[in-house]
């Protein structure tokens, strides 16, 4: 059973079946943009969904944490649709303007995607406004070599994309990777750690400042669950 965890007003998550990604709707006040976009054989239904989510504002901007299929999915036919623009991490930048659907995987799993062009690139590091919050692109090699979540530090929500979600860790593909995914996989363990300590720093900093307690939230991954429950099931996952 997942957590209902209360998201703030300008974020919507539309939940999707198989093989689709979830995508998260922002609003950004005039306009909208929205993070991933299913799977191709769902982009009506994507389109569909995002249409009501919209209410009327215009989508400018879809942002993909990484490129397998049910990610970019609805790429093609929101932008044909609403001409907004494509933001996508760098890694695999050169495969879609080449759109060479071996090195996209696309071919080799047999799965189906629209080609898309892209407008802009998301560096790890990087920061984004989304939904009038500042999000920071964390890179998290692992099931994808090149894939980024996005972290809000000040609301302590993570969009994990594959790297953590409801039942533990992402599928990690030696063939598709390389040997390294799961090793790569357990530092992004280290850096939310790392985050966790941060925050619990911040919180003394409160108390010792003679504020009132920070009211912080557990960490919101995969926006559905705290990130605490998807690492105690990724460790069983890795019987560690
Ligand atoms: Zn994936």
């Amino acid at each position: 059973m997942t957590a209902a965890l209360a998201l703030p007003p300008a974020v919507t998550v539309l939940e999707r079946g198989w093989l689709s990604s979830n995508n998260i709707v922002f609003d950004d006040g005039d306009c909208a943009s929205i993070v991933d976009t299913g799977y191709g054989s769902h982009a009506q239904q994507t389109l569909q969904l995002v249409r009501a989510a919209l209410a009327g504002k215009p989508l400018t901007r879809i942002v993909n944490t990484h490129l397998h299929s049910d990610h970019v999915g609805g790429n093609a036919v929101l932008q044909a649709e609403f001409g907004a623009s494509i933001t996508i991490p760098p890694g695999n930048a050169d495969a879609v303007e080449r759109w060479d659907d071996d090195a996209l995987s696309y071919a080799s799993t047999g799965q189906i995607c629209e080609r898309f062009r892209f407008d802009a690139l998301l560096a790890p590091g990087s920061f984004l406004e989304l939904g009038g919050l500042s999000w920071q692109a964390v890179a998290a090699p692992g099931h994808d070599a090149h894939m980024v979540m996005l972290y809000n530090e000040d609301e302590r929500i993570l969009i994990s994309a594959d790297a953590l979600w409801e039942h533990g860790f992402g599928a990690i593909f030696p063939e598709g990777e390389d040997e390294f995914g799961f090793a790569d996989e357990l530092s992004f363990e280290r850096w939310f750690a790392h985050e966790q300590s941060h925050a619990e720093q911040n919180q003394r900093a409160d108390r010792c400042g003679g504020d009132e307690p920070a009211t912080r939230s557990p960490m919101r991954a995969a926006v559905v669950l705290p990130v605490e429950v998807a690492f105690a099931r990724s460790r069983m996952e890795l019987g560690a």
